[in-house]
């Protein structure tokens, strides 16, 4: 193990400080992750919307004793931190990068460096599952490959491992250089050049050229032959090129053949080095088979006998990234990770279950890991160890091994040989208010489990993806200047998406307010734990206590309401809330204007216990070019009013008057100190943009009860509204005007997406159903059928009822399951 003397001299800087030694094993980039204060080093980075520094002293109080920071200046009072080291560097990143290029020198074992445009996450962990049949592998958990990622991915080497498996991926020029002096990498794999990342680089050439930097100093560069640029920059670099071909080209030292491809499996035959052979392959599409051949070679290039092959690949498994989150029975919460069992990946998930705000017991489902780096006992030791420190309050495993090792875990945790086993005695009531962290490898079939758990199993859901919603997030963040303060608006159950994990989310990436109409949406969000101050829209005069229990800020919009608010907090009431006072500034819904401001404020000159967090004011016309003139007025007066406001206070105040629309139009300009984020969060475009750089957040599914076939003159439906002109066939579908399916979409207004090809409503929609004509589809029970997401966009079918999308959005029913994820 290092010490931190050693590690700073690695990393090169000044030691500010030195206290004392303490153990060097994890390396933390985030704050919000720390599981092992007293061993953990804190490298403080600066990212586009955040500073590691500013969480120091947060750090230290948690037990971190382990700095390596840019910037002195913020922890420069050393006497806040008597016990810590304190490493001062030009760049934390690069810092850590050398530490984890020092760390992989200590080991002489071969390491596979992959990189491309796509699939790199598929070959990695395909690879592994291949290797780790005859090796203990190390491997880069989910897709860290980034310029953090990587040396968090190297640092997991240790003595036990005898190959690691690698990835590495950039997003513009001179990045690959860095990451290939932490990889080091003695064997490459080029997956392929596709148009990802385009935008970063002058050329596709400029492109494949900084990504072969990664395999400088290898041995052997696996590629596909028969991508010319490809096969041509890497023979013109001189690298040490093992090709495999499906085109016969000279070069490749493998050349293979498909055979054939067709329920669900490939048959491939290939020859190498003079000796040919049949492999088949578990699956049936040409990305797979790409991702497979790359595979292949690697193995053929190791020496793994050819023999052995067919029973490799035969057991070779999809890839899930997916980890969900829904709600489940008795007002539990369940997180499912389908992502490998392994000690990497079940560190990600706990620090997923950390991260829920939820308050209740955190509870671990997980079964054997499959984790090719360590033996079994030292494994269970610290899997035991992770737990621990994770604060997990019960745990279940499942499978022999594990519960073998059951001495290690907490007293209490229960132990299960099998999935069965345990669904078996599985009562509703054993789960009550808890987070639940499901976590099986695939073999143990945890969705078993899952699915008990579920709390609605109807199934028509709302599929809501984080991670767009995070990119959407940072989206409008760039197009404000970087002080301005972020409120997002999670009124209205966020827009339908689910107002808990949605506020979760937010209060995770920092954004700084969250916005609801009503007090008892922000009693639901303190309920479950979110801590980030909440301003109440529209609050009633008779919520004001529960508001100032709850810790909620109220939008004061009237003398009346401000006098009414004084009745419940008069002069000197100690804990009165602070209030947020809203502008009329053409709109014409709440707020003062220019002379109630007047009368307010000579109220508010009599009671300096209240304190007015903020002033803000609404935009009537922000998303239309047209307004402008109008918008800049706003503006302008809005500018006036909160000018007065403050000197009459005598203090300054948060102003903002941005709406989506309006950060994306008026960013620049009208930011203030705070933008109010709404539609825009949830993947919508409202600034009237042709192209939108959004990503759809909400995808409403459903599925096809039954399929049937109407003769011409037939009817379908109530009243006897949709007449079948010729013999059609229709589907029935799950979901109808009491899950928030507009009724006007009835009679072919509406259209639904089924395996990819549009089928329009027929008839009147009903209560929870509805028909649409699948005549000359090909479509069948128990299809998927998408409502509105990708290629179905709101916007559109918005407009064909004469609404928006923000009416769609928020109709979907709550008993319609919100399911979240990410990849
Ligand atoms: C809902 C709301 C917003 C957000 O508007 P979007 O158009 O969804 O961005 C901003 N401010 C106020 C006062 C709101 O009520």
């Amino acid at each position: 193990m290092f010490s931190f003397k050693e590690i700073a001299q690695v990393m090169g800087g000044m030691l500010v400080q030195h206290t004392g030694e303490y153990p060097v094993q994890h390396l933390v980039t985030d704050s919000r992750k720390i599981a092992n204060a007293a061993s953990s080093v804190f490298f403080a980075i600066r990212g586009e919307f955040h500073d590691g520094h500013q969480y120091l002293s947060e750090l230290y109080a948690a037990g971190v004793r382990q700095f390596v920071v840019e910037d002195a200046s913020g922890i420069m009072d050393l006497t806040s931190y008597p016990q810590a080291n304190v490493l001062l560097v030009s760049d934390s990143i690069q810092a850590m990068q050398r530490l984890a290029a020092y760390h992989r020198r200590k080991f002489s074992i071969p390491v596979v460096g992959i990189t491309g445009s796509n699939a790199k996450t598929i070959v990695k962990e395909w690879l592994s599952q291949l290797l780790s049949v005859s090796e203990r592998v190390v491997k880069s958990p989910r897709s860290y490959n980034s310029q953090i990622g990587v040396p968090l991915s190297v640092w997991q080497m240790n003595e036990s491992h005898t190959i690691g498996v690698f990835e590495a991926g950039i997003s513009q020029p001179d990045e690959m250089e860095h990451l290939a002096s932490v990889l080091q990498p003695t064997l490459g794999v080029f997956t392929n050049l596709g148009s990802a990342h385009d935008e970063g680089f002058t050329s596709q050439t400029q492109k494949l050229h900084e990504k072969l930097k990664l395999f400088a100093h290898v041995t052997q560069l696996i590629y596909c032959a028969d991508q010319p640029v490809v096969r041509e920059t890497i023979q013109a670099e001189g690298l040490p090129g093992f090709a495999w071909s499906t085109q016969e080209h000279p070069a490749a030292q493998v050349q293979l053949k498909v055979l054939e491809m067709h329920h669900g499996k490939t048959k491939v035959r290939f020859r190498y080095r003079g000796n040919g052979q049949d492999l088949t392959l578990p699956f049936a599409d040409e990305a797979s088979l790409e991702n497979a051949l790359h595979c292949l070679a690697v193995l053929l290039y190791l020496g793994v006998k050819p023999e052995e092959l067919g029973s490799r690949f035969e057991r070779l498994m999809p890839v899930a990234m997916r980890l969900e989150r829904k709600e489940a029975i008795n007002g539990c919460y369940v997180i499912d990770d389908t992502y490998n069992n392994d000690l990497a990946g079940l560190r990600i998930a706990l620090d997923v279950l950390g991260q829920q705000a939820r308050r209740g017991r955190k509870t671990l489902i997980v079964s054997d890991l499959l984790e090719a780096g360590l033996e079994e006992h030292a494994l269970y030791q610290q899997v035991a160890q992770e737990i621990t420190a994770r604060g997990v309050d019960r745990v279940i495993g499942i499978g022999d091994i594990i519960t073998r090792h059951q001495d290690f875990f907490p007293k209490g945790s229960e132990f299960y040989l099998g999935t069965d086993s345990f669904l078996g005695q599985l009562r509703s009531e054993t789960f009550r208010q808890e987070t639940i962290l499901v976590k099986g490898a695939r073999v143990f079939h945890f969705e078993k489990i899952v699915a008990a758990l579920q709390q609605q199993v109807h199934g028509t859901m709302l599929e809501v993806n984080l991670d767009a919603l995070v990119h959407n997030l940072n989206y409008y963040r760039a197009k404000v200047p970087a002080p301005t303060k972020i409120m997002v608006m999670v009124k209205a159950f966020a827009y339908g998406a689910g107002a808990y994990e949605i506020a979760n989310l937010l209060q995770f990436h920092r954004v700084d307010y969250l916005a609801v109409a009503y007090a008892d949406e922000g009693i639901s969000l303190r309920e479950h734990g979110i801590t980030l101050p909440i301003m109440v829209m529209n609050p009633s005069p008779d919520s004001f206590l529960k508001m100032q229990q709850y810790n909620l800020e109220p939008e004061i919009y009237s003398s009346d309401l401000l006098h009414r608010f004084l009745d419940y907090f008069p002069q000197k009431s100690p804990k009165t809330p602070p209030i947020h006072l809203k502008l009329d500034t053409g709109m014409h819904r709440l707020g003062f204007d220019a002379e109630e401001l007047e009368e307010a404020l000579a109220v508010l000159d009599q009671m300096p216990h209240v304190r007015v967090q903020s002033v803000f004011s609404h935009l009537a016309g922000a998303d239309e070019a047209l307004y402008n003139d109008f918008t800049q007025e706003q503006i302008t007066q809005f500018q006036q009013m909160a000018t007065r406001v403050e000197k009459e206070l005598g203090y300054s105040v948060t102003k903002h008057i941005l709406n989506s629309a309006g950060i994306v139009r008026f960013g620049e300009e009208a930011a203030f100190d705070m933008v109010r984020l709404g539609i825009g969060l949830y993947g919508i475009e409202s600034a009237g943009q042709e192209q939108s750089s959004l990503q759809t957040v909400g995808q409403l599914k459903t599925t096809v009860s039954q399929v049937k076939s109407v003769k011409a003159g037939e009817t379908v439906g109530y009243s006897r509204r949709g007449v079948a002109a010729q013999d059609k066939y229709t589907a029935t579908i799950a979901i109808g005007y009491a899950d928030g399916y507009d009724r006007r979409f009835g009679n072919g207004v509406g259209e639904v997406l089924i395996n990819g090809q549009r089928a329009p409503i027929i008839g009147n929609v009903c209560m929870d159903m509805c028909m649409v004509d699948v005549t000359g589809l090909d479509v069948r029970a128990g299809d998927e059928v998408l409502v509105f997401g990708e290629g179905l966009p709101l916007t559109e079918l918005a407009a064909r009822i004469g609404t928006i999308p923000y009416e769609l959005l928020t109709n979907v029913s709550t008993r319609v399951k919100r399911v979240f994820f990410n990849e």
